[in-house]
């Protein structure tokens, strides 16, 4: 009897203990959680505590459990809980110029079709349905962060706080005309404003100046926009050494590489994200791991436009934080950051006569940890751990193709895609739960981005006719 009444009081203490455990707001379970920590490995029965913003514990389900009780849960029975994907390098926008025309090399693509469709339909509006396309295609994806590079920011920036997403938002300037401006003067000054007007707004946005490339920017305009962005205490993003042509623009004109040619203007010294980087000798490479540039690699983009194969391995050696980015749907032509991390893993294979290279959790890294430190937020996000920001999603892998299954990491890498993933959360919001995005109205955007498409089918028809 004495027995009893102990075990009963020691049972009405733990259950008390528990129901008083510390307050979060949500914990999401996972039959598996990759925190993608340096050297963590794949840990089963997880789970993941929020408060606010931020995670305040990631761990063994019964230790989570035991600490914190939560309002909200998600569950995560044949499901994955990891970060979410950084996407550094994308064009929103040109998602309404997706499978306009395909199969061109890059100087031929752009200067004959993406710039002056640009300079014709190019408005807010239009940069404000192209840009709310991407973010749900990339909530769908899971991918929580993305480097952007686009005309109208303002709208880009607008778009982000409205579906939860976070973003780098780089304000682009460039020599010659471009939608909204005449030339380099009112485009560079247009980019100081947004990035003033956008610093320390919204958390969750990273106002940046976004020079377009060496071969369309003079070298005394990427020299002001390095003492621009340094005042300000803005990142850079740019593309650099992305294709042949460029690489001979730079040889013909100024005697040197890509990026021999931006470090002589001080542009590695200043948080540099460069998207591309594949026309690179190893003296670039040593100059690269000496400076604050986060290389942002392109696989399906440099495949598609036949750019070139970017020298990944050898600058993850060189302990270079390399990315992996979607560019604009014009050139992908989706925005699944999955694709990349797939393509990636098998390009540089395929470019070295060698599979052990570039293993698949190297290839998660670089989606994970890895992007989010090249693009200068790798003290927020990119890892599940206490303190940093609460961007996370759940994959499914209960699906027959994804079975049998003995290692987690493989599946992610080589047979996920972008619809098996089931929850997206942001800095503490849910933006999609089992499978629904919970932050944009479907319908509304189907109309919207058909109203655009259908101005621009019809100037594509009467292009062709004439
Ligand atoms: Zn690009």
């Amino acid at each position: 009897m004495k027995n009893l009444k102990i075990t009963a009081l020691v049972l009405v203490l733990a259950l008390g203990a528990h129901a008083h455990g510390e307050p979060a707001d949500l914990i999401v379970y996972g039959d598996y959680l990759l925190s993608m920590e340096p050297g963590a490995n794949v840990l089963q029965d997880g789970a993941v505590a929020i408060r606010g913003n931020t995670i305040v514990a990631a761990g063994p389900r019964q230790q989570v459990d035991a600490q914190y009780q939560a309002s909200r849960t998600i569950p995560g029975a044949g499901r994955v809980i990891l970060p979410g994907l950084v996407n550094g390098h994308t064009h929103t926008s040109m998602t309404l110029f997706r499978g306009m025309v395909d199969d061109l090399d890059l100087m031929t693509w752009l200067q004959d079709y993406v710039f002056p469709m640009e300079a014709r339909f190019v408005t807010p509006e239009f940069v404000r349905t192209g840009s709310t396309l991407a973010c749900w295609e990339m909530i769908r994806g899971g991918t929580t962060t993305f480097v952007d590079m686009y005309f109208y920011p303002d709208q880009i920036a607008e778009v982000v706080q409205r579906c939860g997403l976070r973003a780098v938002i780089g304000a682009p300037h460039i020599d010659f005309p471009s939608p909204g401006f005449k030339g380099w003067d009112d485009s560079f000054a247009a980019a100081q404003d947004f990035v003033a007007r956008w610093q320390g707004r919204d958390p969750r946005i990273t106002p940046a100046f976004a020079p377009h490339a060496p071969y369309t920017v003079s070298p005394e305009h990427l020299a002001a926009t390095v003492v621009a962005a340094q005042k300000a205490h803005a990142p850079i993003t740019m593309h650099l050494a992305e294709a042949p042509a460029e690489s001979d623009y730079v040889r013909e004109h100024f005697d040197t590489t890509p990026v021999k040619h931006v470090a002589g203007l001080g542009m590695l010294d200043t948080p540099l994200i460069a998207a591309h980087m594949v026309q690179l000798d190893a003296d670039d490479i040593a100059l690269v791991a000496k400076g604050s540039v986060g290389p942002i690699h392109n696989p399906t983009s440099n495949m598609k436009l036949g750019a070139g194969i970017s020298p990944v391995p050898a600058m993850l050696a060189a302990g270079i934080n390399v990315g992996l980015g979607t560019d604009g749907a014009a050139s992908n032509n989706d925005l699944d950051l999955w694709e990349e991390i797939r393509m990636a893993a098998l390009l540089h294979k395929v470019a070295a006569g060698d599979p052990t290279v570039l293993p698949a959790p190297e290839a998660l890294a670089m989606a994970t940890r890895l992007g989010a430190a090249a693009i200068g937020l790798g003290n927020q996000v990119g890892q599940l751990k206490p303190g940093m920001q609460a961007d996370l999603i759940q994959v499914d892998l209960g699906k027959v193709r994804h079975q049998p299954r003995y290692d987690i990491v493989s599946h992610l890498v080589y047979v996920l895609d972008s619809t098996d993933v089931v929850t997206t959360i942001v800095a503490g919001q849910v933006l999609m739960e089992d499978a629904r995005i919970l932050s944009l109205d479907e319908a509304q955007l189907r109309a919207d981005v058909e109203a655009s498409a259908a101005k621009i089918r019809a100037a594509l028809a009467a292009t062709e006719a004439s």
